[in-house]
Order: C-alpha cells, then structure tokens, then sequence
C-alpha cells in the first residue's frame, strides 16, 4: 500500500499497540527521528495532512508553518496549550484531545500528592531507610480530615476530586471564572479570597495566556504559612519564583507539584525541602489510562480519516 496517507508523529507519546493500529491506516513519520528535523520538515512538512502530538509538545508556531495542507491535528492529553486551536479552528484545522478518559487518574494523583505532603510521606519514607527511626520518633504531621479545601479549575477532573475529596469530610469551594450554578460547592469569584478562606488550594486549569501566573505572591500570601498549594494543572498556572521564595520564607507552608514551568527542569531550591512533594507530571500515567488515552487519540485519527467526523473535538472545533 504506497499510497497510505501520511501522519506526522511529533513527541514520543506514540505506543507499540497505537503505532500498529495507525500504521493499518497511515504511513507514519516520527519527527523526533529525524536527524535533521528542520531540514526534514523543509522538504516533507506540506505533505502531512495529518498530525499525532502530545500535551507537552503541541504543534508549536515553528513546525506549523511548514504544515500548510495539515487538516487534523489528534493530541495525546487533553491539554493542549501549545497547539493554536482558534488559529486552526479559523482555518478549518480539525484539532482532537482525550478529555474524560483520564478524569479519575488525575484527581487520584492530586489526593496522592497533598495526602504526601501533608503527611510527609517522602520524609518519613527517607527516615526509617537512613536508620533514622532507630534513633527515635518522626516529627507529627497533620490530618487531612475536616479540612477547608480549595479547588481552581472546577473543569472534569476538579469535579472528580471534589467527589473524591469527599471521603476527608473536606469543606469545598471553588474557583473559575464563570459560576457553576448547579454547584453544590461554595463559589469564589476571588481567586485571593478563595486563598484565604481555605487550606488546601488545588490548581487544576488548563495553561495559557489566560492562567498564566494566575496563582500570585498574592494568592500563595493568602494561603498563607499553614496553607498548600497542589498543582496538578500546567506549570504556568504558578509563579514559580515567588513560590520558591514564597516556601523558603515561610510564607507558604507546604507544595505538592505534579507540573513545573520549564519541565522537565526543576527549581533545585525546592530538592530539599520537606514540605514540598515533587513528580515528574505523571498525572495520568498510569498504565491503564494512558491506554485509553491511546485509543482515543488513535480513534479520532482513524475517524477522521474514514468519515471526516471525529469523537473528541477541542472546544474550538467543536462547530467547525
Ligand atoms: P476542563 O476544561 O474541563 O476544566 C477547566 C476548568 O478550569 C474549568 O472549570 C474552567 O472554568 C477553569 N478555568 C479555565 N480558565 C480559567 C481561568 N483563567 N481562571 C479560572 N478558572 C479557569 O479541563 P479538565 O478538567 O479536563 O483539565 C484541566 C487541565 O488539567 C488540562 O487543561 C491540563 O492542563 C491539566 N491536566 C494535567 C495533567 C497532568 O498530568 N498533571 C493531566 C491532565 C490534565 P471557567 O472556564 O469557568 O473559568
């Protein structure tokens, strides 16, 4: 079959059983192969109609302007701050992602995450190995029952951890931008006030311009020396600086991070501090979810190419 479509593969998101399944439809081209990716994209990039990336990789503005004819673009992830997706809406660009399939895998990381830090678990896991407890006791550490909990970005994975959040008898409220009527859980139109009435803030956004920095100095003051600030959403969404700055003063008592600003470099301040549990943004990675992660991502493709239709369509392209 010489004739098969080709398919752009752009990051390294792309398993064995995806690559069999696409490889019956398309001829497929690896980017990241390529020992001059420039040159190659040069030569081949307006002969892609179709795009396979990934939430961390996207299709940035320097390889889409060698992808004139490209028609649909299916990203691994359902975040995908780094495709233009009005552009390609505006251009008749079909762009697909894989919301709801990994809902439940990311609230599960963001409970594992603040139940670590707020039980220090890492710590105490490095006390008993360094001979530690057979000098004596591990300092207290405090419940995660009964608390005031904040959730910013009240999306599909924050309403699957408010459910999960439920379990810790946790006092809900949240912030976005535009209310939830439906709600059973307390609205702040004030990301500030939401800040200094809980002590627990989750950060579970998207990235973008528009969550750029949105957790400030003056949102982590707010929170304020007991409070911690749990960001499984993108980097960005957290002023990186200043909540170093912020931990390292004692403004902000504790930090579970799942996603940096410049991953997969971290702020090396942060490598010894107790109150801070650190991933390396494996919110969803988990074996099964990234499977259905897969298939999705796959399913759009091959639909597309069969029907012109796909299953999960970007906000943007959703009329289109
Ligand atoms: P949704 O689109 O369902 O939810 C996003 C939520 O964020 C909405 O409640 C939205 O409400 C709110 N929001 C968006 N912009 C703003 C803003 N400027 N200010 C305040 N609130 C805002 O997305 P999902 O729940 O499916 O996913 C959320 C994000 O989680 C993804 O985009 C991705 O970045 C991240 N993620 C991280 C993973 C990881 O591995 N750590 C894995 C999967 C996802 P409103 O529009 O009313 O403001």
């Amino acid at each position: 079959m010489a004739d098969k479509p080709n398919l752009l593969v752009i990051g390294g998101a792309m398993s064995a059983p995806m690559r069999d399944a696409l490889a019956e439809v398309f001829t497929i081209h690896k980017l990241f192969d390529q020992d001059d990716q420039q040159a190659w994209l040069t030569a081949n990039g307006a002969d892609m109609p179709s795009v396979l990336t990934d939430g961390h990789w996207g299709v940035r503005p320097e390889i889409m302007k060698h992808l004139p004819n490209v028609k649909m673009i299916s990203c691994y992830g359902v975040g995908y701050d780094n495709i233009d997706a009005a552009d390609c809406a505006a251009r008749g660009i079909m762009v697909t992602h894989t919301p709801n399939v990994l809902n439940a895998e990311v609230a599960n990381t963001a409970l594992l995450l603040w139940l670590a830090t707020s039980r220090r678990l890492v710590r105490d896991d490095r006390f008993v190995r360094s001979g530690g407890w057979l000098k004596g006791s591990a300092p207290l550490t405090h419940s995660v029952d009964d608390r005031k909990v904040g959730i910013l970005g009240l999306g599909r994975i924050g309403e699957e951890l408010a459910r999960r959040l439920a379990v810790f008898n946790a006092d809900i409220s949240y912030h976005t931008r535009n209310k939830k009527p439906e709600s059973p859980y307390r609205y702040y139109p004030s990301l500030v006030d939401l800040a200094r009435d809980v002590e627990v803030l989750f950060c579970i956004t998207p990235g973008g311009a528009t969550t750029h920095h949105l957790v400030n100095r003056e949102v982590m003051d707010a929170l304020g020396p007991d409070g911690t600030l749990i960001n499984v959403g993108r980097g960005p969404v957290v002023d990186e600086a200043e909540m170093v700055k912020a931990l390292q003063d004692g403004r902000l008592g504790n930090a579970g991070l799942d996603v940096f600003e410049e991953e997969p470099k971290v702020p090396e301040a942060l490598f010894d501090m107790d109150q801070v549990t650190l991933l390396p943004h494996v919110g969803s990675a988990t074996i099964e979810t990234r499977k259905a992660m897969g298939d999705l991502a796959v399913n759009n493709l091959l639909q597309f190419q069969r029907e012109g239709t796909v299953i999960s369509p970007v906000p943007e392209c959703q009329e289109s």
